[in-house]
Parts: structure tokens; C-alpha cells; sequence
């Protein structure tokens, strides 16, 4: 394990809290589009979001027209693809994530 403190730390921008990179999905602005990045090795400015469907959607509910961590333009329906895509993800990790348990299950999923 790596030791906590010396972890990158990253801003979300959907909740605006910091978390550490490792544990959160990145996303590019890539000529002029925004792109997933899950592996966090594209090309361009980058931002980040934590691995959680709320920072998700909060992102997907910003009003602002901009990303200024990315300086880019985002409107809205761009805004929602990239959210969806994102989701995607995230609920394939989490499916990724569940089919290695081999333990009893500890986690409650609430999604619908
Ligand atoms: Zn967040």
C-alpha cells in the first residue's frame, strides 16, 4: 500500500472535494472534445472525478458552461454524454470490482 500521505491529491469536479488520483476517473479535454480516461493516460488537460455515481451526476448537473480546470468549453449535451459515458465505467468497475470479492458481501448496493 502506498502510504496515504504522499497519494496525489485531486480535486472532483463534481462534489469539489479532493481525494487522492488513485481513486478517482479521469477525464480529458482531447481537441476540443472531453473524453473518459480511465487509465488516465490521455493526451491533454485532464480533470477528475471520484469513482462515485453522486459526483457523477452532480457533475452532470452543473449549470456552468465551462470547464476551467480543462479550459474548455462543455454545453450542456456534451456535458451529459460525458457523465453517462462515466457512469458506464463506473458501473463496470463495479461489476469488476464485485466479481472479485470471494468473501461474503459487505457492501449494500443501492442502485437502481
Ligand atoms: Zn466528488
Amino acid at each position: 500500500m502506498p502510504r496515504r500521505s504522499y497519494e496525489p491529491q485531486r480535486t472532483c469536479l463534481g462534489c469539489a472535494g479532493r481525494g487522492a488520483k488513485a481513486a478517482m476517473i479521469r477525464i480529458a479535454a482531447q481537441e476540443g472534445k472531453v473524453v473518459a480516461d480511465p487509465e488516465g493516460r490521455a493526451l491533454g488537460r485532464g480533470g477528475y472525478l471520484h469513482r462515485d455515481v453522486e459526483c457523477v451526476r452532480k457533475f452532470a448537473a452543473s449549470k456552468a458552461k465551462e470547464l476551467r480546470s480543462l479550459k474548455i468549453r462543455l454545453d450542456r449535451p456534451e456535458r451529459l454524454r460525458i457523465s453517462e459515458e462515466i457512469g458506464r465505467l463506473l458501473d463496470r468497475a463495479a461489476k469488476d470490482a464485485y466479481n472479485n470479492i470471494d468473501g461474503p458481501k459487505t457492501h449494500q448496493n443501492s442502485r437502481q
